[in-house]
Protein backbone atom coordinates (compact mmCIF):
# COMPACT_ATOMS: atom_id res chain seq x y z
CA UNK A 1 0.00 0.00 0.00
CA UNK A 2 1.54 3.27 -0.94
CA UNK A 3 1.15 6.17 1.36
CA UNK A 4 -1.63 8.10 0.43
CA UNK A 5 -0.76 11.68 1.94
CA UNK A 6 2.36 13.52 2.19
CA UNK A 7 3.47 14.31 5.40
CA UNK A 8 1.82 17.49 6.87
CA UNK A 9 2.47 20.93 5.03
CA UNK A 10 2.71 22.37 8.31
CA UNK A 11 4.17 20.75 11.15
CA UNK A 12 5.42 17.38 8.99
CA UNK A 13 2.77 15.33 11.65
CA UNK A 14 1.53 11.71 9.42
CA UNK A 15 -1.26 12.78 7.88
CA UNK A 16 -4.20 10.04 7.85
CA UNK A 17 -7.54 9.66 6.23
CA UNK A 18 -10.50 9.60 7.84
CA UNK A 19 -13.98 9.65 6.86
CA UNK A 20 -15.55 13.08 8.04
CA UNK A 21 -17.89 15.64 7.20
CA UNK A 22 -17.07 18.54 4.85
CA UNK A 23 -18.72 21.77 4.09
CA UNK A 24 -19.07 22.77 1.16
CA UNK A 25 -20.39 26.69 -0.14
CA UNK A 26 -22.51 25.81 -3.78
CA UNK A 27 -24.15 28.26 -5.16
CA UNK A 28 -24.39 30.39 -2.24
CA UNK A 29 -25.35 27.84 -0.02
CA UNK A 30 -23.80 25.72 2.20
CA UNK A 31 -24.28 21.97 2.37
CA UNK A 32 -22.02 19.65 4.22
CA UNK A 33 -21.30 15.90 3.16
CA UNK A 34 -20.90 13.12 5.16
CA UNK A 35 -18.12 10.45 5.59
CA UNK A 36 -15.82 11.95 2.93
CA UNK A 37 -12.46 10.24 3.07
CA UNK A 38 -10.31 13.66 4.05
CA UNK A 39 -6.85 13.37 5.33
CA UNK A 40 -6.13 14.51 8.39
CA UNK A 41 -2.83 15.74 10.17
CA UNK A 42 -2.45 13.29 13.48
CA UNK A 43 -0.35 16.26 15.14
CA UNK A 44 -2.46 19.25 14.13
CA UNK A 45 -5.37 18.75 12.78
CA UNK A 46 -4.99 19.77 8.88
CA UNK A 47 -6.86 18.38 6.94
CA UNK A 48 -6.02 17.94 3.15
CA UNK A 49 -8.99 16.77 0.74
CA UNK A 50 -7.49 14.82 -2.37
CA UNK A 51 -8.35 16.41 -6.32
CA UNK A 52 -10.37 13.60 -6.85
CA UNK A 53 -12.52 13.99 -4.04
CA UNK A 54 -13.06 17.57 -4.38
CA UNK A 55 -13.58 16.70 -8.04
CA UNK A 56 -16.07 14.09 -7.06
CA UNK A 57 -18.02 16.37 -4.52
CA UNK A 58 -18.65 19.18 -7.37
CA UNK A 59 -19.84 16.15 -9.44
CA UNK A 60 -22.50 14.72 -7.28
CA UNK A 61 -24.11 18.56 -6.90
CA UNK A 62 -23.71 19.30 -10.40
CA UNK A 63 -25.62 15.83 -10.75
CA UNK A 64 -28.59 17.47 -8.67
CA UNK A 65 -28.43 14.69 -6.20
CA UNK A 66 -30.93 15.36 -2.99
CA UNK A 67 -29.85 15.51 0.40
CA UNK A 68 -30.09 13.10 2.90
CA UNK A 69 -31.43 15.25 5.67
CA UNK A 70 -31.40 19.08 6.10
CA UNK A 71 -30.05 20.50 9.04
CA UNK A 72 -30.13 24.38 10.44
CA UNK A 73 -26.71 25.79 11.27
CA UNK A 74 -27.21 28.77 13.53
CA UNK A 75 -25.68 31.84 12.99
CA UNK A 76 -23.71 34.56 14.78
CA UNK A 77 -22.03 37.87 15.48
CA UNK A 78 -18.70 38.34 16.02
CA UNK A 79 -19.39 42.03 16.58
ZN1 LIG B 1 0.26 18.99 10.96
Amino acid sequence: MGKEYSDCYYCGGFVEERLIPREVRWKGQLLIFENVPIGVCTQCGEKVVKPKVAKEIDHLLEGNIQPTKTIQVPVYQYA
